[in-house]
């Protein structure tokens, strides 16, 4: 089998729970990007890159669109969509850091393989070793009483964890957990992000204050090359800390893991190229006893159907993961995949298994 073409177009999709924001910015719209790959064998894949917010990513959707039709596309046209490590490694010799663009390319791929074999995505890379994974919903930072509120929604829809976006005062911070606790009561585990807003210092006076109110795990409070911070703050919190700016490879999860600087690891297929790169960093993981997550980038079922695929399939997964974030956003043009009571599971049909509406997105014919 033969990759004949690749192509991409861009797709907005907008969300619904309005005024969103974290410590590094703010956006309620994301541009998503749909990648198509066909073979000369009829049969075809549908992946999604997720450029992200330009002050996370460090790039613009147009870039990452460009990318995919004008660089990685040509390049691997040609190629057999099974021969993954070589597809990876060539597109890695093309472009540096485009790992977002990747990750299109790669669900694509996945989407293909499992298509051509009749296979859901996981049996790709060693099949499920659990049915569901409990989801980590997440909430942007709002003033402390409407954050409550907001999470207490979410909660009433059956989740049973919660990451909150923290990273303004001290006051502010300590009182958003504070009454979200209070509103979603005792039992819902509690995640706050900081998105790097702390220094060390800052961070752990805040989680100190905090500790009345039960947080599980504390995310990347420091600058991402601030390892020896963020090793400071583990040591000081009795919180689990977890690095995800500060890992987007193999490598830097190497250097976290030397640091001592992260209970926990955030894997995610945009910020780390898609699922056969992100398995690597898993394996990393596993090595050195550090335990990992599913993160994500929200935006469609399409992306949240790769992660439950992939989170199915970690062997020492424990934690919740984020996997439901396509339910706060509108204009998604996929759909097959839902949660129930706070539970994800795989899709069954073959590929990636959810149903893209490719008219709607501009990839029919
Ligand atoms: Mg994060």
């Amino acid at each position: 089998m033969k990759i004949t073409k690749v192509r991409a177009v861009t797709h907005e999709v907008q969300n619904l729970i309005t005024g969103w924001k974290i410590s590094l910015g703010t956006k309620d719209n994301h541009e998503l990007i749909f990648v198509r790959i066909d073979t000369d064998e009829k049969i075809f894949g549908v992946g999604v890159a997720s450029p992200g917010a330009i002050y996370i990513s460090g790039d613009t959707g147009v870039h990452h669109l460009e990318l995919i039709n004008n660089i990685f596309g040509p390049a691997i046209v040609g190629m057999d969509p099974f021969e993954l490590e070589a597809i990876i490694r060539k597109l890695e010799s093309l472009a540096r850091t485009a790992e977002r663009a990747m990750a299109g390319i790669d669900l694509a791929l996945h989407d293909l393989m499992g298509k051509a074999l009749g296979l859901p995505a996981n049996k790709l890379f060693g099949g499920a070793v659990r049915e569901g994974v409990r989801v980590n919903r997440l909430m942007g930072m709002y003033p402390p009483q409407e954050m409550a509120e907001k999470c207490k929604a979410v909660v009433q829809k059956g989740y049973t964890a919660l990451k909150l976006k923290v990273g303004t005062t001290l006051k502010e911070d300590v009182e958003r957990v504070q009454r979200v606790r209070e509103a979603v009561g005792p039992d819902v585990m509690i995640t706050i992000d900081f998105n790097q807003a702390c220094s060390a210092k800052e961070a752990i006076q805040r989680i100190q204050k905090m500790e009345p109110y039960d947080v599980a795990i504390v995310e990347q409070p420091v600058k991402a090359a601030d390892l020896k911070g963020m090793a400071l703050v583990r040591q000081s919190v009795q919180p689990r800390v977890m690095a995800d700016e500060s890992v987007n490879n193999a490598a830097e999860a190497l250097r976290i893991i030397e640091s001592g600087a992260a209970d926990v690891i955030s894997l995610k297929i945009p910020k780390m190229g898609g699922i056969f790169k992100v398995r690597k960093v898993a394996a990393v993981c596993e090595a050195a006893g550090v335990e990992y997550l599913v993160g994500t980038a929200p935006g469609s079922r399409l992306l949240d159907a790769a992660n439950v695929h992939l989170a199915v399939s970690l062997r020492n997964l424990t934690l919740p993961c984020e996997i439901g974030e396509f339910e706060r956003m509108a204009n998604d043009p996929c759909s097959g995949l839902e949660i129930v009571e706070g539970i994800s599971r795989p899709p069954q049909a073959p590929g990636l298994g959810v149903e893209v509406d490719l008219v709607k997105v501009g990839l029919a014919g």
